[in-house]
């Protein structure tokens, strides 16, 4: 067991199953033709990006129109903000941007540029000791619903694992006639993400958090949601992403999601029960851990906790020479050596913040590979407290 690595950081990536390195390859080296082009390997390759595009509407319950591929879930969430907020405001004069404290930087910091450089102004909507952010709280942001140009929430939270209402939150922002974006990028795969039922106007998915390649992503854009092209440049994805498609990456991707919701419901059972003996062995053995967000709005796979008197770094180099891969939370934020904002928002003390551990369990997770950290985290932690 020891001599290989129990990897239980899949909230920071994913590895690339072989069935979509496969679906990938020939796209690299035989059917490499530019979409765009018209001769026969152009065209085989728009094929296959139709194909794609296709597969993903299709697991998505969205129009393959409103579909727009991107280098990442970053990129997604910029395009999102930017697209939305400046088109809406051009369109109605609305100026507000609301989103929440918990939200991956990735939004929080390009809301933040848009106050700076184009005059939006920010609200930031609170969230309850578990990351739940109040849909009371919503409500009253939205009384004057026509100053407001975008509600940014995620759907789930990456270091605390807190499965946010987006339906009931989506609702309200549909009543009041103003866009709704979610930051899905942890949910793609586990939660349910029909925008046919769910009242969401744009939303980012990366590919590499459901076994799918890096360097891919996509961004769900409802039909008549306003929209200003993020990147310039050419006619590409109906206008609203300029740049030449990166067929290999976007053929892994629809694979990537095809597998994952083919087994999204029995996957997460059997996660689910992992995460629970994970939590319940640690709670019971190491003592001062307490368990950071929902014990019940929480996605199958996400474990975190703080553990007091004990520093992140410590322990995480600790479990990495015991063969264990873990993270402090963000993988962003890790390194960083700053208070996480998230714990900061959920009231967490930053002495407590300190001892932030994230596990996130995967496809090739095991109880044993559980058990063998239930054995070894106690060990662990007493020695960095040493
Ligand atoms: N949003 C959330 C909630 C995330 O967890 C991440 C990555 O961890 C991102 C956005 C950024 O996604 P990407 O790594 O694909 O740029």
């Amino acid at each position: 067991m020891k001599s290989r690595t129990i990897y239980l950081d899949h909230a920071a990536t994913t590895p690339v199953r072989p069935a979509v390195l496969e679906a990938m390859l020939p796209y690299f080296t035989e059917a490499y033709g530019n979409p765009s082009s018209m001769h026969r390997p152009g065209r085989g390759a728009s094929v296959a990006l139709q194909k794609a595009r296709q597969t993903l509407a299709d697991l998505l319950g969205a129009r393959p129109s409103e579909i727009v591929f991107t280098g990442c879930g970053t990129e997604s969430d910029n395009a999102a903000l930017h697209g939305i907020a400046l088109a809406r405001r051009a369109a109605t004069g609305a100026n507000r941007i609301l989103t929440t404290a918990i939200e991956h930087k990735a939004v929080l910091q390009t809301a933040e540029e848009l106050c700076d450089r184009c005059g939006f102004t920010l609200t930031l909507l609170p969230v309850d000791g578990e990351g739940r952010v109040s849909i009371d709280a919503l409500e009253r942001e939205l009384t004057m619903p026509k100053e407001v140009a975008l509600v940014s929430i995620m759907a789930a939270n990456n270091e605390v694992g807190t499965v946010e209402p987006i339906s009931d939150l989506g609702i309200l922002c549909r009543e009041a006639g103003v866009p709704f974006h979610t930051d899905a990028v942890q949910a793609g795969g586990k939660l349910e993400l029909a925008v046919s039922r769910l009242p969401v106007d744009a939303m980012s998915l990366g590919a590499h958090k459901f076994y799918g390649p890096k360097g891919v992503g996509l961004l769900y854009l409802r039909a008549g949601t306003p929209f200003q092209p993020f990147m310039t440049g050419g006619s590409h994805e109906g206008g609203r992403r300029a740049g030449t498609e990166n067929v290999p990456l976007i053929v892994g991707m629809a694979k990537a999601l095809e597998l994952a919701e083919a087994e999204r419901v029995t996957e997460g059972v059997r996660l689910r029960a992992l995460r629970d003996r994970l939590i319940g062995g640690v709670l019971e053995r190491v003592n001062g851990a307490a368990l950071t967000g929902s014990a019940t709005w929480r996605l199958d796979n996400h474990v975190s906790f703080v553990i007091d008197h004990a520093d992140a770094e410590s322990m995480l180099i600790a479990l990495d020479l015991a063969g264990v891969a873990a993270s402090s939370g963000s993988a962003c934020a890790s390194g960083a050596n700053r208070p996480s904002h998230v714990l900061d928002a959920l009231g967490i003390a930053p002495a407590r913040a300190a001892g932030a551990l994230r596990f996130s369990l995967g496809a090739a997770t095991s109880a044993d590979e559980i058990d063998f950290l239930l054995d070894e985290l106690p060990r662990i932690v007493g020695r960095v407290r040493e």
